[in-house]
């Protein structure tokens, strides 16, 4: 059982810790278990989270030189490592993943995001524009990239450090403060790296974390008139409530939302590596992934041999307790997604879909799932709706056309794979697949220097690289008559 009685569990706001009038509780989803009592904040809190936000932007944060920011990014990407194990011990206990899994991919992701935005910070140039004059007279124009203010991140429990770092750190780098809404079902590894951020020397206020209810503290966050940008990750349905509530400042919003991922495996694949690629895409995170790959397409003449590998590949699983080492599978985050994902998979059943193997929730305590692979076709709701977790649909395609006209049919557009020898089919299959992130012979490559996010019912705006740079400043442009 982790310790969590020695974390902070109130409100950090303009650097101190508080209560609040209501609480929630966590769950440890391997058991069902209370496992913290956390503050729950209200529209109050967060007026007084943009206040706090609001001081630093104007005061010691905004007029620190962009190179000492870029030395506490570098600073607390130091704590986040030094403090790996823990940070990984607190995210597994509350949302079920492996903690080998949260150790080697999750909190180094965030490791990497702060330095790769340290170094970002005194880079923030705008450019000279050349022009054709004012008026007879001749000009000298150019932008400037300013910081927009206070920023909200609003964030999901299935890699809520991952995911907060991609938001936190290119807006820190810009000058931005920050307030953070962590999910309510993964809040505790945001609140020791909030911990984290005071030790690291972050002038009070630069970074407020209010832990909530979405339809309370989320709500008021976009609603309020002193936040200048939304950035969201989470479900489509809140994706569009949050855009509505946005327009009453005209909030910039940056929305990562739902997937349905096709890999599509041709003739001519790598089998044995798209089949380990594809298991990766279906099961790794319990399947609780944005860019999980839950339609399998492969082509008729590999079929049965995708069939057999998915089969082989979802029965290696192994469920169980993500701090046991043998585990290669946790539970889902909450009984009431356990439910929605096996209710899926009893509809997939009966609209004609075939059980490869799995196709239940095991009889035990928490909120398991069995690895399950079906086979079927495009139209099934297996096959057309976001499940969140481990439960893909092989479907067989004829053609490259076909393939393509298959993973294009479907709301979503996020991301995509290709599995392919053949270096002109990656080329061309890949600039017609609509998604934000394609990738060839691997599932989901992230780093820090990839632009993330997606088209269509996936969201509005790219996280990371350059594009992260761009969206957290206001581009100004000053024209001098000369
Ligand atoms: P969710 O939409 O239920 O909640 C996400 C966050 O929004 C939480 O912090 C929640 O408290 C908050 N929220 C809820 N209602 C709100 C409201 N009315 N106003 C403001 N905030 C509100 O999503 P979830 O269940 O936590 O996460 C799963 C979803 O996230 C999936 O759809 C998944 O695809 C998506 N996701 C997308 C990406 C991506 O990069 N595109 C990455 C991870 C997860």
């Amino acid at each position: 059982m982790v310790d969590t009685s020695t974390l902070h569990t109130g409100l950090f706001i303009g650097g101190q810790w508080r209560s609040s009038k209501e609480t929630f509780t966590t769950r440890n989803p391997s058991t069902g278990q209370p496992l913290a009592e956390l503050a729950s904040a209200d529209a109050y809190d967060v007026d007084a989270a943009v206040a706090a936000a609001t001081e630093a932007f104007n005061g010691e944060w905004g007029r620190m030189a962009p190179s000492n920011k870029g030395l506490l990014l570098n600073t607390l990407a130091n704590l986040v490592e030094r403090d790996c194990d823990r940070l990984a011990e607190l995210e597994s206990a509350d949302m079920g993943r492996p903690l080998g899994q949260s150790t080697a991919m999750m909190i180094p992701n965030l490791v990497s995001t702060l330095r790769y935005y340290a170094g970002w910070a005194d880079k923030i140039n705008g450019d000279y524009i050349a022009n054709d004059g004012y008026m007879g007279a001749t000009t000298h124009a150019y932008t400037r990239r300013d910081p927009l203010g206070v920023v909200a991140a609003i964030v999901p429990w299935n890699a809520p450090l991952m995911i907060l770092g991609w938001k936190l750190a290119p807006a820190l780098a810009c000058g931005n403060t920050i307030i953070v809404k962590p999910a309510e079902d993964a809040s505790l590894s945001i609140l020791r790296f909030a911990e984290l951020v005071t030790e690291a020397g972050f002038p009070a206020g630069t970074v407020n974390v209010l832990t909530g209810v979405g339809k309370v503290a989320g709500e008021a966050l976009s609603l309020h008139p002193g936040i200048k940008k939304i950035s969201f990750t989470g479900s489509t349905a809140v994706g569009r409530t949050i855009l509505r509530d946005s327009a009453s400042n005209f909030k910039r919003t940056a929305l990562e939302l739902g997937g349905k991922a096709p890999q599509i495996i041709f003739d001519d694949a790598d089998l044995s590596a798209a089949i380990h690629g594809c298991a990766m895409g279906l099961f790794a995170n319990q399947g609780e992934v944005c860019a999980a790959g839950t339609r399998i397409f492969a082509h008729r003449s590999v079929f049965d041999a995708v069939v057999d590998g998915m089969k082989h590949a979802a029965e290696a699983q192994v469920l169980g307790d993500p701090f046991d080492s043998a585990t290669t599978m946790g539970p889902l985050v909450n009984e009431k997604h356990r439910d929605r994902v096996v209710g899926f998979i009893t509809q997939g059943k009966s609209e004609g879909a075939e059980v490869i193997t799995g196709g239940s929730a095991p009889d035990r305590a928490g909120f398991f799932v069995q690895p399950t692979v079906m086979s079927g076709h495009n139209d099934m709701s297996l096959a057309r709706q976001e499940i969140f977790g481990p439960v893909g649909i092989i479907v067989p395609f004829d053609t490259d056309d076909e393939a393509v006209a298959l993973a294009n049919d479907n709301e979503y557009g996020l991301s995509a794979t290709i599995w392919t020898s053949s270096v002109s089919r990656a080329h061309l299959i890949s600039a017609q697949i609509d998604a934000g992130a394609i990738a060839v012979n691997g599932w989901s490559p992230l780093a820090p220097q990839l632009p993330w996010g997606g088209v269509k019912a996936s969201g509005i705006g790219r996280e990371l690289g350059y594009e992260g740079i761009l969206s957290y400043t206001e581009p100004k442009t000053i024209t001098i008559i000369l």
